[in-house]
C-alpha cells in the first residue's frame, strides 16, 4: 500500500509537471507569435533613424486613438488610452541607460507602444528626475557665463496627448537644468488632449512646482503652430524658447543659447539634439558638427559632411549655420520673433513650419544656427501616434504647398511636381497672399540666393544644371537611335565636352529630348534596390523609367559634373579591391560605381561626351557600362552598373541625358 502511495504520488508530480510544462509552452509560443507580428510590423514601420526629426516619406502611419480597434492586441479600452502607470523605480535609467521592461511585461509593452509610438512603459520607470551624463565637449564644459547679464527666457512647451511621464521629465530636466535666474517661467500649451490625467491631475502638479508654471488650453485641435503662437503670445521672457513635449534637458544647455540670442538678435538657435530611444529611453549623444536642410519633399535632414562655407578650424563652441532647422526645439528673440513673422498662422497640426521658419529667417536678413554647446534630447519617433484631423497627406501637403509657394520662388513647381498629393493645380486652392506681402514689407531675397549662399552644396535643380533622366542607348529602341541621331546632329558637339555647354544644347532642344523618350520602354539609371534607405551605399542598374516623384531615378548634373539625386545621393566612382575585369569574369562583381552620399571628392566628378554618348569618371577614365553579375549579396546575376575602359563600339557604354521640367 506504502509502496502504490509513493508511485501514485511519483505520477501525480509528473503528471502536474506535464501539466505546468504544456501550459508554458503554450504562454511561450502565444508571446513568441505576438512578438514575431510586432517585429514584422515594426521593422516595416520602423526603418530605425538616424537622427532626423521630420521623415514623413518614410511612412509615418497614423495610429488613431485605437479605441474600439482590434488588433492581435485586443481593443484598447477608454481606461487603457487614460491611464496613468507611472511607477518610477530609483536609479532606472540613471546616467542616461536604457531600461530593461521585464518579460512579464512584454506583451503589454507592445500593446501599448503604439499609444505614443514609444515605450511608454520603459518611461514610466524612470524617476523624473534621471541624471544624465554631462555631453558636452571640454571646451563647452569650460566656458563661463555671467547669468546676470544674459537675457531671460519663457520656455514653451505644446503636446498634444503627450504620456504623464515624458510630459513631465520634460519640464523638471527644464526647472532642475536651467539657472533659476535665467528662466522666466514655463508656458504650457495644451492643444486640446483628451487624456484625463492631463486635466485636473496636471493643473494641480503644476502648483507646486518651483517655477511658475502656467497651462494654456486649446479648445479646437489646430495643431503645433497655433500652440506655439498662443504660447509666444503669452511669453513674459525676453527669449522665447521652444521644446517638445518629450525632451530631456543636459547640463548647462540654456545658457550657450541665451548668449548666442543677445549677441546676434536675429540668430534662431537650436541646441545640438541628441536622441532617447523610443524604445528603451536611452539617452544618446549625437556629435556636434552636423547641419541640417531638406530633401526633394521638403522633409527635414540632417547631414554632417563638412562644409566648404564653414571657416576651417573655428572655435568648436561657436555657433553653427545651418541651411534649415528641425523645427522642435529652438531659441529666439521674443520681439525678433514676431518682427519677422513669426509663424504661418494658416499652417495646420503637424510639418512644413520648420522649413516656412528657416527660409524666412535665412532670406529675410536672420540666421539659423546650432549651438554646439547646448545638448537636449529628444524622443525620436518613426510613427505618429495621433491624429491629422482633415486627413495626414492633405495636412502636410497644404503646409509645404504654403511654404513652397511663400518662399521659393521658380522652384515651389517642382515641389508641386515631384511631391506626392500635390501637383500644379494645388496652387490654385491655396493663398498665400498675406505671406507674400510680409516677404515684400522685410525685403526679403530670393530662393536662388539662398541656395548658392547658404546651402551651395544643395543637390535641387538650378539654371545652370542638368535635371532629368539619365536614359540606357541599347541601340535598339527607337528611343536610342534617334536619340543618337539627334546628338550627332547638334553643331559644335565635338568641340566642348564641358557640362556647361552641354546643358545649353540639351536646353535648346528640350521638348525635342523630352518627346524622345518612352517610358514604357526605355530603360533608366536607377538603384539596384528600390525603398531601401536613401543614405545607404547602393549599387547601380537600369530599370523602367516611369516617373516616381520618391525614387531616385531623375538626377541633377552640376556644371562641375556632380551626378546627384534626391536626399543628397551622388554617383561615385570607388578604387575596387579586385580589378572589376577579374571580377566580371569570375561573374561575382561588387560594382565600383555606388551611390554614396555627396561629398565634395573627385570620385564623384564625371563628364559626358555628346559624340560617344559615353558617361565616364572623370579621373580615372573609365565609362559607365551595363554589366551583368552575380550580386554577392543575394547571389542572383543582375545587370549592375560599373566603371571600365571606354570602347566606342560598345553600346552597353551609351547613356542619353533626358531632361525633366521642373519649373513652368
Ligand atoms: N503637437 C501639438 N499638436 C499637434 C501635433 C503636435 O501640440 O497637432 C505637439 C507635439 O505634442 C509635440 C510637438 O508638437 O510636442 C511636435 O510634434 P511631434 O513631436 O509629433 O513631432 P516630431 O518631433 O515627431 O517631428
Ligand atoms: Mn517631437
Amino acid at each position: 500500500m506504502g509502496l502504490r502511495f509513493q508511485q501514485l504520488k511519483k505520477l501525480w508530480l509528473l503528471y502536474l509537471f506535464l501539466l505546468f510544462f504544456a501550459f508554458f509552452m503554450f504562454a511561450l509560443s502565444i508571446n513568441l507569435y505576438v512578438a514575431s507580428i510586432q517585429t514584422n510590423d515594426q521593422d516595416k514601420v520602423h526603418p530605425k533613424p538616424q537622427p532626423r526629426r521630420r521623415s514623413l516619406w518614410h511612412p509615418k502611419n497614423i495610429v488613431a486613438h485605437y479605441i474600439g480597434k482590434g488588433d492581435i492586441f485586443g481593443n484598447m479600452t477608454e481606461d487603457d488610452y487614460n491611464v496613468n502607470l507611472f511607477n518610477p523605480i530609483a536609479g532606472e535609467g540613471a546616467e542616461g541607460r536604457p531600461v530593461v521592461v521585464p518579460a512579464r511585461e512584454s506583451f503589454r509593452m507592445q500593446r501599448f507602444f503604439r499609444l505614443n509610438s514609444f515605450n511608454i512603459l520603459a518611461s514610466d520607470r524612470i524617476p523624473l528626475n534621471r541624471t544624465l551624463k554631462d555631453y558636452r565637449i571640454k571646451e563647452c564644459r569650460d566656458k563661463k557665463y555671467i547669468n546676470n547679464e544674459l537675457p531671460t527666457t519663457s520656455v514653451i512647451i505644446v503636446f498634444h496627448n503627450e504620456a504623464w511621464s515624458v510630459l513631465l521629465r520634460t519640464i523638471t530636466s527644464v526647472i532642475n537644468r536651467s539657472p533659476r535666474k535665467l528662466l522666466k517661467e514655463i508656458i504650457l500649451v495644451d492643444d486640446a488632449s483628451e487624456r484625463s490625467y492631463l486635466k485636473k491631475q496636471l493643473e494641480a502638479y503644476i502648483k507646486v512646482l518651483t517655477v511658475p508654471t502656467r497651462l494654456l488650453r486649446i479648445q479646437k485641435r489646430g495643431g503645433l503652430v497655433p500652440a506655439r503662437l498662443l504660447g509666444a503670445e503669452h511669453a513674459k521672457g525676453d527669449v522665447l524658447t521652444f521644446l517638445d513635449a518629450h525632451c530631456e534637458c543636459t547640463r548647462g544647455w540654456l545658457e550657450p543659447l541665451l548668449q548666442r540670442v543677445k549677441e546676434s538678435r536675429n540668430s534662431v538657435v537650436a541646441p545640438v539634439i541628441d536622441i532617447i530611444s523610443d524604445d528603451n529611453f536611452s539617452y544618446t549623444k549625437t556629435f556636434e558638427n552636423h547641419w541640417g536642410a531638406f530633401n526633394w519633399q521638403l522633409s527635414f535632414r540632417w547631414f554632417g559632411n563638412k562644409r566648404s562655407i564653414a571657416p576651417a578650424n573655428a572655435d568648436p563652441t561657436q555657433a553653427i549655420a545651418s541651411p534649415a532647422m528641425a523645427g522642435g526645439l529652438f531659441a529666439v528673440d521674443k520681439r525678433y520673433f514676431f518682427d519677422i513673422g513669426a509663424y504661418d498662422k494658416e499652417m495646420r497640426i503637424w510639418g512644413g513650419e520648420n522649413v516656412e521658419m528657416s527660409f524666412r529667417i535665412w532670406q529675410c536678413g536672420g540666421r539659423i544656427e546650432i549651438c554646439p554647446c547646448s545638448h537636449v534630447g529628444h524622443v525620436f519617433r518613426s510613427t505618429t501616434p495621433y491624429t491629422f484631423p482633415g486627413g495626414m497627406s492633405e495636412v502636410l501637403g497644404n503646409n509645404l504647398a504654403r511654404a513652397a509657394m511663400t518662399w521659393m520662388d521658380d522652384w515651389q513647381y517642382f515641389i508641386l511636381l515631384y511631391t506626392s498629393g500635390l501637383s500644379l493645380e494645388t496652387r490654385e486652392r491655396i493663398d498665400v497672399t498675406e505671406r507674400l506681402s510680409l516677404r515684400e514689407k522685410l525685403k526679403c531675397k530670393p530662393f536662388s540666393w539662398y541656395l548658392e549662399h547658404i546651402w551651395p552644396e544643395h543637390f535641387f535643380p538650378a539654371p545652370n544644371r542638368f535635371f532629368g533622366k539619365i536614359i540606357w542607348l541599347d541601340g535598339e529602341t527607337e528611343c536610342a537611335q534617334a536619340y543618337t541621331t539627334h546628338m550627332k546632329n547638334i553643331p559644335g558637339r565635338r568641340l566642348s565636352r564641358e557640362w556647361p555647354r552641354i546643358f545649353e544644347e540639351i536646353d535648346n532642344n528640350a521638348e525635342q529630348f523630352m518627346s524622345l523618350i518612352d517610358l514604357d520602354r526605355d530603360k533608366c539609371l536607377r538603384p539596384l534596390e528600390r525603398d531601401v534607405p536613401r543614405t545607404s551605399v547602393q549599387s547601380v542598374t537600369v530599370g523602367d523609367c516611369n516617373v516616381h516623384s520618391k525614387s531616385m531615378d531623375m538626377y541633377v548634373i552640376t556644371p562641375k559634373g556632380q551626378i546627384m539625386t534626391n536626399d543628397n545621393v551622388c554617383l561615385t566612382y570607388s578604387e575596387p579591391k579586385l580589378g572589376v575585369i577579374q571580377q566580371l569574369k569570375s561573374r561575382n562583381l561588387t560594382s565600383n560605381v555606388q551611390l554614396t552620399q555627396c561629398l565634395d571628392d573627385p570620385r564623384q566628378l564625371w563628364s559626358y561626351d555628346m559624340d560617344t554618348q559615353h558617361i565616364s569618371h572623370r579621373e580615372s577614365k573609365l565609362c559607365l557600362t551595363l554589366k551583368a553579375a552575380k550580386i554577392p549579396r543575394t547571389q542572383k546575376v543582375e545587370k549592375i552598373v560599373v566603371a571600365i575602359n571606354c570602347d566606342y563600339k560598345d553600346i552597353t557604354q551609351k547613356w542619353g541625358l533626358i531632361p525633366l521640367p521642373w519649373r513652368v
